[in-house]
């Protein structure tokens, strides 16, 4: 069952209600207790997201289907037909960068990496890839190196991965995630944000994941302060005739538990402290659920939330955002509610006409505009709302010196944050799925390090530590 996100703030509420009125025996925790409400929607953000349209989605993915096949295998086939394969792809996705960067002045700095993958598994004969990507450098210079990324994969197969030449449109996997990039580039490039935006189409991902691996690696090496990575993979809300079980009102976002890349000391901390729901990715996941309170809210009548799905990708598969978790940045999946696997990885079978049998193939009859539209706007509301935020608290721990019943945190500010910025304390119970109740603390200052100590036991709650603008823009929950 999924209750609407109101739900859960109701039964706090509820909670608090109670607890009071019952007198004094409440849970420590209720103690300076405040439910999680929604941020107040920045109006410049609100209006930025209007130049998100299904007609720019739908243009952006016909133009892609456009090239016959985008298998990166065909990179490498020299005798394509002119403006069919993944070259002429690259240079398409590259165009449209620009011509956004045009429109505003110069803001975007388009890059292509084309680089040799070595044959390996479903590579057979070294191979050109190409990523594209375009930056949108912050303004503000103690904050530039902040950076958030949103991404999807231009390449397509069909039922043989290594059919470099057969009919693959790929219009929903995964023509529609790179039309998330396009939206979101189209509607941040208008902003002027004081972090770093990346806006990026990958190439390989279904060899291997070939085009993300060799950008997270690039973002490690380069040392990119990479905050939040969105990876959209098929987003495009299948609409197949028939299907009564397909809700667009939502849209999956999966993350990963104990991280990828932590050490096996680091899982050892985890376990022992029941950390294995906290990773940066499930906070980042949290908060794309706080960025679609604010911008979607109940209220609106544009019902639409994503359905936090603990678990780093669905059976059987991957994608992008796990190349970026194997490199230790917090990345999610965003993907449609339910899949229709005769519309992925198909060659075209269109039946004779009366036959009982399904259309085969990733056509782009079966994407829905308008619900690619919701997703790619809830991307860059995140993102600019990430962009905006004062970043994340560091070096966030918890006293454990004594045995007590209370809590004692300590953090430095978030690196390059300006003045102004608050802090809130979010907690919940453990076995709560996300944050359920706030405080904002104004902490002592111990030794350079912000403190604060709260009557609340550690042991029956997990505990964050968030920065906040005068805004309201929030920052990444931090867990000691
Ligand atoms: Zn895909």
């Amino acid at each position: 069952m999924h209750f609407p996100p109101t739900f859960s703030r109701f039964a706090v509420a509820l909670v608090i209600l109670l607890s009071s009125a019952i007198g004094s025996a409440q849970p420590d925790f209720l103690a300076g207790a405040k439910p999680i409400v929604a941020a107040p929607p920045d109006p410049v953000v609100a209006r930025a997201l209007e130049a998100i349209q299904p007609a720019n989605i739908e243009q952006t993915i016909k133009a892609l289907v456009g090239f016959g096949t985008r298998n990166t295998l065909s990179s490498m086939e020299t005798d394509l037909p002119p403006g069919q394969g993944i070259n002429a792809a690259a240079d398409w996705v590259a165009a449209q960068f620009e011509r956004i960067a045009q429109q505003c002045g110069g803001c975007l700095e388009v890059h292509r990496d084309t680089f040799t993958e070595p044959a390996a598994g479903r590579i057979p004969q070294p191979t050109t890839i190409t990523n594209i990507y375009a930056i949108l450098r912050g303004a503000d210079p103690s904050e530039a190196k902040r950076m958030v990324l949103v991404t999807g994969h231009y390449d397509s197969r069909i039922t043989n991965v290594m059919d470099a030449r057969g009919a693959a449109p790929g219009a929903n996997d995964d023509a529609s995630g790179v039309a998330v990039s396009l939206e979101c580039a189209r509607a941040l490039s208008k902003l002027h944000l004081p972090s770093t935006v990346v806006f990026v189409a990958v190439a390989g991902e279904e060899q291997g994941l070939n085009g993300s691996s060799h950008l997270a690696k690039l973002a490690h090496s380069e040392g990119w302060q990479l905050e939040a990575v969105l990876n959209n993979d098929i987003v495009g809300g299948n609409t197949t005739p028939g299907d009564t079980l397909q809700f667009k009102d939502r849209v999956r976002v999966f993350s990963e538990g104990v991280p990828t890349a932590a050490t096996p000391e680091q899982a050892r901390r985890m376990r022992a402290l029941g950390q294995e729901n906290d990773s940066p990715s499930r906070e980042l996941a949290r908060a794309i659920a706080d960025t679609a309170r604010t911008y979607f809210p109940a209220a609106s009548g544009t019902a639409f939330a994503p359905v936090l799905v603990f678990r780093p990708d669905r059976y059987l598969r991957g994608g992008d955002h796990t190349s970026f978790n194997r490199e230790g940045f917090a990345a999610v999946r965003f993907t449609e509610w339910r899949e229709d696997f005769n519309h992925q990885h198909q060659n075209i079978v269109i039946p004779e006409a009366g036959s009982k049998d399904p259309i085969l193939g990733d056509l782009i009859q079966f994407v829905d505009f308008n619900y690619v539209a919701n997703v790619a706007r809830l991307n860059a509301a995140t993102l600019a709302t990430l962009a905006l935020s004062p970043g994340e608290p560091a070096n966030v721990t918890i006293v454990t010196k004594n045995l007590d019943n209370g809590t004692t945190l300590h953090w430095d500010p978030p690196a390059g944050a300006g003045a102004g910025i608050h802090y809130e304390l979010l907690w919940r119970e453990t076995s709560a799925p996300d944050w359920q109740f706030s405080q904002t603390v104004a902490p002592q200052t111990d030794g350079g390090q912000a403190t604060v100590t709260v009557p609340i036991s550690k042991d029956n709650v997990i505990f964050a530590v968030r920065a906040v603008d005068t805004s309201g823009h929030r920052g990444l929950p931090v867990v000691p």
